[in-house]
């Protein structure tokens, strides 16, 4: 499963990233957390977007375009991701669309969470207050200066997208207001309507997909062998036939019957037995 959440920040893109990573097993990719890792560990990266991000400013597109192509690359990567916070400009979706072409790879979905900016200030609030109760640093850029900031770079260069996925009908759009696990009901339904989940079978019906399954390589070498178990009986049959005799006949089949006992199943000494019966009055006939 792959899927972009869109939104604002304080939108609820993280919470209901990190649900999506627990139920599905996929990878969250958060671009902001990624430069946030490089900043801290002062990496050339880091060096070069420490200060944008203070700002409330969007990093290149190129240095976020790169630090996502190398994260898709990771073995952790291949069962599925959610991208949150990333792409950010129709540049960076572009991108995002060949790098995943060259890598063979499709996106399911891009999942809009729609909420009304005046509800933003107050949940970004909440989550400063959070992480201080926690005990966490918080983030310099989680202030009301900076995310009027964040909010305008929203606007002026992501929202550009929701036009862009929806022209590619990738688009759909949750009312991010409802609660957190109302939005989650909806994102799921979401991806379970544009086919990016595996198919749930009732029990029942899992149970006996999975007999069927081990059945089949079964069967298949009980037919086999049936198959040379025919064989031997015709074989075994020969000689007799050739006397006319009835009896001997029956003998060889019997024969041929005891030689593929224990060599097949139950129904291949039963195709033995037909196919040797077959033969003995085949050769009586005659
Ligand atoms: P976030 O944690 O997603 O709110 O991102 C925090 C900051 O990281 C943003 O305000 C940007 O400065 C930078 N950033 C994160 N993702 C991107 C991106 N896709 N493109 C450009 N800048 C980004």
């Amino acid at each position: 499963m792959r899927l972009i959440l869109l939104g604002p920040p304080g939108s609820g893109k993280g919470t209901q990233a990190q649900r999506l990573v627990q139920r599905y097993g996929i990878v969250q990719l958060s671009t902001g957390e990624m430069l946030r890792a490089a900043v801290a560990a002062e990496t050339p990266v880091g060096l070069k977007a420490k200060d944008l991000m203070a700002n409330g400013q969007l990093v290149p597109d190129d240095i976020v375009v790169g630090i996502i192509s190398d994260r898709i690359d990771q073995p952790d990567a291949a069962k599925g991701f959610v991208l949150d916070g990333f792409p950010r400009t129709v540049p960076q979706a572009e991108a995002l669309d060949e790098l995943l072409k060259k890598k063979h790879l499709r996106l399911d979905a891009v999942v809009e969470l729609r909420v009304n900016e005046s509800a933003l200030l107050q949940r970004v609030e909440t989550r400063v207050a959070e992480m201080l109760a926690r005990g966490e640093e918080v983030r310099v850029d989680d202030t009301p200066e900076v995310l009027t900031k964040r909010l305008a770079a929203y606007r002026s260069q992501t929202e550009p997208l929701i036009h862009y996925y929806s022209e590619r009908r990738k688009l759909a759009t949750v009312d991010g207001m409802m609660t957190i696990e109302q939005v989650t009901r909806e994102v799921n339904r979401i991806l379970s309507a544009v086919g990016a989940l595996e198919p749930k079978l009732a029990p029942a019906r899992k149970a006996k997909a999975a007999a069927r399954k081990t059945a089949r390589p079964a069967a298949k070498k009980a037919a086999k062998t049936a198959k040379k178990a025919v064989k031997t009986a015709r074989k075994a049959a020969k000689p007799a036939s050739r006397g006319a005799k009835t009896a001997g006949n029956k003998k060889a089949a019997r024969k041929a019957v005891s030689a593929a006992r224990g060599r097949g199943g139950a129904s291949a000494q039963k195709t033995v037995r037909k196919a040797a019966k077959k033969v003995t009055k085949k050769r009586a006939k005659r």
